[in-house]
């Protein structure tokens, strides 16, 4: 009977398990050509000073657009660029082409580049960042490295030596995600972050959960007393905007400012906040 079971469990789950299996390897094997054939693109996202309502920067999100599937999300093959260790030779092009635009802009706002635990465990992760600088003349301050814990958990030292080094270049470091994995706090302790991104998720329920309004203002004030820029991520309303601004949050990205555009659609950013490509803020940035 058991034997019986077994056989009818395995025919019954062979054909979808091979689909997907199948599906899998096809996506892969698409991954592995996309950069070689310019199939990547960034979106870039308005990060904007909460007090003054100024400019200050933008997140680069990478975009694959597949000949037959159209835009696939981030979500659904960074984690196989991950696997594959394929993630390293994809992050190195978002890293010029970031900093390559952000110098096209000329107008000393800063850009954030998402960083995977892959690629801060890659000795070579600084020559690349270095490479990216130098091939674009960003001025270091303006780049800005986005990093979440799983990067950390795995080798602590291994994590805080790879820091340091990038922070010698002059990068800032920014702790995405925050307050979704194990122990956000420890590593705030332990590694010399320049700015906080609060999750989406504590923003999200801001106006409704008075749970959330807690943990942003106690997470605002640790970030204030440690001097550590925080922003929160996913602000999507007026509501959480004015809510944030009275936990004296120093910046926040969403919907509510704009979302992820590609590089053309951004002179006429620049203008809705009073800027021109090529020339400096009007207004001082939070953080430099
Ligand atoms: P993330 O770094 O936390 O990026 C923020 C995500 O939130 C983006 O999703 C953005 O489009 C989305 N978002 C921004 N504002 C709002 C909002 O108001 N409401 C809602 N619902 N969502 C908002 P996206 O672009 O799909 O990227 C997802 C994740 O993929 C990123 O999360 C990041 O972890 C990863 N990712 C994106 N680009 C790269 C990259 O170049 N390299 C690496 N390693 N990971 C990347
Ligand atoms: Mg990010
Ligand atoms: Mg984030
Ligand atoms: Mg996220």
């Amino acid at each position: 009977r058991a034997k019986e079971d077994g056989r009818d469990r395995f025919c019954f789950f062979e054909p979808a398990m091979d689909a997907r299996m199948k599906e899998r390897h096809r996506l892969e094997r698409d991954l592995r050509r996309a950069l070689a054939d310019g199939q990547f693109l960034l979106n870039h996202q308005p990060i904007v000073a909460v007090a003054s309502g100024a400019l200050v920067g933008f997140e680069a999100l990478l975009r694959w657009r597949h000949p037959e599937r159209g835009m696939v999300s981030p979500a659904d093959f960074i984690p196989m660029a991950e696997e594959t260790g394929l993630i390293v030779p994809i992050g190195r092009w978002v890293l010029e082409r970031a900093c390559e635009d952000a110098a096209r802009w000329g107008n000393g706002l800063k850009v954030a580049v998402n960083v995977s635990p892959k690629q801060l465990a890659d000795r070579d992760f600084p020559l690349a960042v270095e490479r990216a600088l130098s091939l674009s003349g960003l001025a270091p301050n303006l780049l800005e490295l986005e990093i979440t814990e799983n990067a950390l958990m795995a080798d602590v030292e291994g994590a805080m030596s790879m820091m340091l080094r990038l922070k010698s270049l002059g990068c800032c470091i920014a702790m995405d995600d925050f307050g979704t994995g194990y122990s956000s706090l420890g590593y705030l302790r332990t590694f010399p972050f320049d700015k906080v991104k609060i999750d989406r998720s504590f923003v999200q329920d801001l106006a409704s959960a008075r749970e959330s309004g807690a943990i942003v203002r106690a997470v605002t004030g640790l970030c204030g007393s440690l001097g550590i820029t925080s922003t929160a991520e996913g602000v999507e309303t007026k509501e959480q905007l004015a809510l944030l601004q009275a936990e004296g949050c120093d910046q926040a990205q969403g919907y509510l400012f704009g979302r992820p555009a590609p590089v053309e659609d951004l002179p006429a950013l620049f203008a809705r906040f009073g800027l021109r490509q090529g020339s400096p803020p009007l207004l001082p940035s939070e953080d430099s």
